[in-house]
């Protein structure tokens, strides 16, 4: 049965660096949509070239052109033992395609874990938040050039000041209702994000282990939504 796991989360949560982390500790891949459709940009593609002004604003790309990516992404064979999906879904539809898909295909049921940090503490983060201009990857903190690439340092276009309110308030109205969509599933976790991050990290491993194996026993693969409540 595959390790299928959600990161939820507002902006500025830490659930990129935590999504990262983890899927490279359990050799897993990450499926980030934001870094999809940043590199797509990068790469010219007239889809995500006609989404950039909308990301640029704070604003969500359609739901069919993001659940049209992550349907290609999940097909391919490397996320058979699972995978760990970081800005999707932002959406009720898109959690809805979601649950679609993995029924289609027979994958074991989505772990799902929320992020949770007060929103003062997300503002100050954003705000002081800065990216490689040359592979994207976030700083680290001190640090004065890009740790992997060696590229320099730059704010993010999204995280303009103005632009940060708006995606925080994207987030509480597209996105929230996601975590409700979930929230009832004997695999859905929360973790306390405004902790250290060795601390976060070790929440998150042991919330996405724990809820791993209350959801898992005694599951057929498409069985997801009728089985049994384990250990709880
Ligand atoms: P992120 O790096 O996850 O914060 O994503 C950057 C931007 O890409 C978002 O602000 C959206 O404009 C767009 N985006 C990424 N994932 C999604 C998604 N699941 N649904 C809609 N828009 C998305």
């Amino acid at each position: 049965m595959g390790l299928n796991v959600i990161m939820m989360g507002a902006p500025g949560a830490g659930k990129g660096t935590q999504a990262g982390r983890f899927a490279r500790e359990r050799g897993l891949p990450t499926i980030s949509t934001g870094d999809m459709l940043r590199e797509a940009i990068k790469e010219k593609n007239p889809v995500a070239l006609e989404a950039q002004a909308g990301m640029d604003r704070g604003e969500l790309v359609d739901d069919g052109t993001i659940i049209a990516i992550v349907r290609d992404r999940l097909s391919k064979p490397d996320t058979r033992p699972g995978f760990v999906l970081d800005g999707f879904p932002r959406t009720v539809e898109q959690a809805r395609a979601l649950d679609a898909i993995m029924d289609e295909r027979g994958r074991g049921p989505l772990v799902v874990v929320d992020v949770v940090v007060p929103e003062q503490e997300l503002v100050r983060r954003l705000g002081s938040r800065r990216i490689c201009s040359r592979c994207g990857a976030n700083a680290d903190p001190g640090a004065t050039a890009c740790t992997k690439c060696g590229g320099e340092f730059v704010v993010r276009a999204d995280d303009d000041a103005q632009v940060v309110l708006e995606r925080l308030k994207v987030y509480e109205r597209a996105t929230r209702p996601v975590l409700e969509y979930y929230r009832a599933r004997p695999t859905f976790r929360m973790v306390n994000g405004a902790q250290a991050p060795e601390q976060v990290a070790h929440d998150v491993d042991s919330a996405i282990d724990g809820a791993a194996s209350s959801g898992a026993p005694g599951q057929v693969a498409g069985e997801r939504r009728t089985s049994a409540r384990v250990a709880e």
